[in-house]
């Protein structure tokens, strides 16, 4: 995607809030200093902070964020750090981070604080008039259902226009990700077959083999849905749906997805399954009753000339049988049998966007099984991204960070895009059924399966079996 972004945008200050936190230590700081190392950041880093810690504190962070860091770099790094200590809700606070920006007049402000903050970051930034111009960052989540998303965006808008917002989804800074768009709208041979007449269903997948690994504080009072379905997951659907954007830039782009969001009726009770592994109620900080779902299935579909009749079916879960993200386009069998064995019907074409354990596509076509019998069998054509084209990219919150400080929106979520996202899946929010059991190291309750249309598994295209 070509950057189409004009010179005036690119930041003159960046104003980090919850530089003491978890976020900046695992991804901010670390993403700092890569824009460092490749000339990409010289502007001022200032953190804001209520901690009681000093610029020397925050170098020592930055320094310990990055253990394995070239000494020279993040000397450069450091230098480019400012400490502001202060309540947000005292205004002493921002007119000392004014005197340190001095007249900026393209402020970036990272928001890597609870949303709770949100409201008093963002009127002490307005109220020391550092939100004329510039731009704020935002974390997920942007609420947790449909009304609270749009508290937050009035809370936002009090005092920035929509322009101004970045609303960060790092899924949507992965490569694989925003490969699914280059790869549809770069290939013109897909074209004509990417709608009903071709493609039977969809099948969306994040699985993680690994639980909540002591986040219980966290998870319990969130869940798979508004934890990766509400976002990353609808957005993958969008990607892979939206009709081709009239132009590379921002707006075209984020106009496409949200028209495929208002194609989607909320998806009703049935079409959910819920599930909990066991021995979730015994993790840390995870009330005893919880009915908060670790796993969950449902379809949805999207009612346009491209695609009404096809479903779209999505499963995220943890403490599943593998780690493995990704897409997998079916499609339509063929008319006739001619090729299959004993009546069997062959497994229908299927091309499979996989983000993660590894990045790569894979067509899967019936090629005539070597030997005597005129029968076919399922053949992959497959290719590892990293190994063809070489290198994985940059890590999201580096693409993302830097996006922010040049003003390129491309990669952010819009108001329209997330509150559609949270109408979409607000029924299953609400008084859902309780969750199913499922054991830890599978593929969740086996009524997810009631979600796929007839004849469709799961499975087939991650293990090449149901
Ligand atoms: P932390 O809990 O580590 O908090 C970040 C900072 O916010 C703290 O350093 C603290 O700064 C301030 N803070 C935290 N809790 C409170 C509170 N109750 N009252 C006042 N201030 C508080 O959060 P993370 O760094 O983990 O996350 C920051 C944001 O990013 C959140 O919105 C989170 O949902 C989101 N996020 C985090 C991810 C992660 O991997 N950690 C992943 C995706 C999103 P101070 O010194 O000012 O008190």
């Amino acid at each position: 995607m070509g950057e189409r972004v004009p010179a005036t945008s690119q930041a003159d200050a960046l104003v980090m809030f919850g530089i003491t936190g978890d976020l900046a230590k695992k991804k901010l700081f670390p993403a700092l200093y890569e824009l460092v190392d490749q000339g990409r950041l010289d502007v001022p880093v200032v953190g804001v902070a209520r901690s009681d810690w000093t610029v020397d504190d925050l170098r020592r962070r930055a320094r310990e964020s990055v253990p394995d860091g070239d000494p020279a770099v993040l000397d450069r790094l450091c230098a480019l750090l400012h400490f502001v200590r202060g309540d947000y809700n005292a205004p002493d606070t921002f007119v000392r981070l004014k005197e340190i920006i001095g007249d900026a007049k393209m402020p970036v402000s990272f928001l890597a604080i609870p949303p709770s903050l949100f409201d008093e970051a963002v009127e002490g930034l307005a109220n020391a008039g550092l939100t004329d111009t510039g731009r704020v960052v935002v974390e997920k989540p942007f609420g947790r259902d449909l009304e609270s998303a749009r508290e937050l965006n009035t809370i936002l808008h009090r005092h920035l226009r929509e322009e101004q917002i970045f609303r960060i989804d790092h899924f949507l800074g992965k490569e694989p990700v925003q490969n699914l768009m280059v790869f549809r709208f770069a290939n013109a041979m897909l074209e004509p077959i990417w709608n009903r007449h071709h493609i039977s269903n969809v099948r969306i997948t994040m699985a993680e083999s690994f639980g909540i690994e002591g986040r219980g504080r966290f998870y319990d009072g969130v869940g798979a849905i508004r934890d990766v379905v509400q976002n990353h997951l609808l957005q993958m659907v969008a990607l892979l749906a939206m009709e081709p954007p009239a132009s590379a830039d921002a707006g075209a782009m984020r106009d496409e997805k949200t028209k495929v969001f208002k194609a989607i009726q909320p998806v009703p009770p049935e079409n959910l399954v819920r599930g909990q592994y066991t021995g979730y109620l015994d993790e840390a900080d995870v009330a005893a009753n919880s009915d908060t779902e670790t796993f969950a299935a449902l379809r949805l579909e999207i009612d346009s000339w491209r695609w009404a009749g096809v479903p779209w079916c999505i499963r995220a879960g943890k403490a599943m049988a593998e780690t493995v993200t990704e897409a997998v386009v079916e499609f339509k069998e063929p008319p006739r049998l001619l090729f299959s064995e004993d009546g069997h019907t062959p497994l229908p074409n299927t091309l499979r966007f996989r983000m993660k354990p590894d990045d790569t596509i894979t067509l899967t076509m019936q090629a005539k099984r070597p030997g005597t019998e005129m029968v076919s069998r399922a053949v992959d054509f497959s290719v590892d991204y990293e190994r063809a084209l070489g290198g994985d990219g940059p890590p999201a919150y580096e693409r993302l960070l830097h996006d922010a400080l040049i003003g390129d929106p491309r990669l952010f979520a819009r108001q329209d895009g997330v509150e559609d996202a949270w109408r979409i899946i607000e029924p299953t929010l609400n008084d859902p059924e309780r969750v199913e059991h499922y054991a830890q190291g599978t593929w969740g309750p086996a009524a997810a399966d009631r979600v796929l249309p007839g004849e469709a598994c799961w499975n087939w295209s991650i293990l090449g079996e149901c």
